[in-house]
């Protein structure tokens, strides 16, 4: 889930419905006009949008998503073959529909999902930001399975923003305030409002400590391990080289 701030947005696959056509839009279920779902398919994604006005922000999340598809493939080293189902809703639909809370700017349950109009219309700089955000999600998802820690899940997805993890570590930087990662283990949907910020930051800054120490296919290997059901703490100590509650001091001490 990406988090909504007052400037940006930093921040979670249903059955695709027909194989993906390169950039060609079809028009999907018509018995009501209101009902009309189109969709636009790029090579590794299929876009849903509400109709033709919708149109041209549909073409450009491909192209973005398309070109963060391999920005993030190539630094992780993985490239998922299944198609990306993405819906881009309007404000209102996007929490009717998800039930995300309010600060949330983006989410991945299976699909991207994004507001892209309403009271708030989205940037292209946020929505870039958004889409890497969330197609992050879905690499970790097909990586690592459903078990990963959302820690380890929102952090990767915070450093493979286009601007990677410097507003995090800017964050850090400037408070004493901190977490232990092994309390930030489920959703952060779950957590008090005012401490969202704090998560997402912290979480961003170990990840990207977790690379500069063991490098990005350590972070690959710990997610793969994680979902052959090797238990968190074995599978963080055979990737990582030291034990997951001494990572955890030496990062939010
Ligand atoms: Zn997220």
């Amino acid at each position: 889930m990406a988090i909504r701030t007052a400037s940006r947005t930093r921040d979670v696959a249903a059955a695709v419905v027909q194989a993906a056509i390169a950039t060609s839009v079809v028009l999907l279920g018509c018995s009501t006009a209101s009902a009309q779902v189109y969709e636009r398919n790029g090579a590794h994604f299929s876009v849903k949008f509400q109709g033709p006005a919708e149109e041209a922000i549909a073409y450009r999340s491909v192209e973005i998503l398309e070109a963060a598809y391999y920005r993030i493939g190539a630094a992780l080293n993985v490239y998922p073959t299944q198609p990306i189902e993405v819906v881009l809703h309007t404000q209102q639909q996007f929490f009717d529909v998800t039930k995300a809370p309010s600060w949330a700017g983006g989410l991945y349950d299976g699909r991207i999902h994004v507001p892209v109009k309403g009271a708030e219309k989205i940037s292209p700089e946020r929505l870039t930001e958004v889409l890497s955000h969330e197609l992050t999600h879905a690499f970790v998802t097909n990586v690592g399975g459903p078990a990963v820690p959302d820690w380890l899940h929102e952090g990767l997805a915070g450093v493979m923003e286009q601007s990677g993890p410097a507003d995090e570590q800017d964050f850090m930087a400037h408070t004493s305030a901190r977490m232990p990662l092994g309390s930030l283990m489920k959703s952060f949907a779950l957590l008090p409002e005012d401490s969202v910020h704090l998560a997402y930051a912290e979480a961003a800054v170990a990840v990207k400590r977790m690379i500069d120490l063991r490098g990005t296919s350590a972070v690959v290997g710990l997610l793969r391990a994680i979902k052959s059901d090797t238990s968190f703490e074995n599978a963080f100590q055979a990737n990582v080289g030291m034990r997951f509650q001494d990572f955890d001091a030496m990062v939010t001490r």
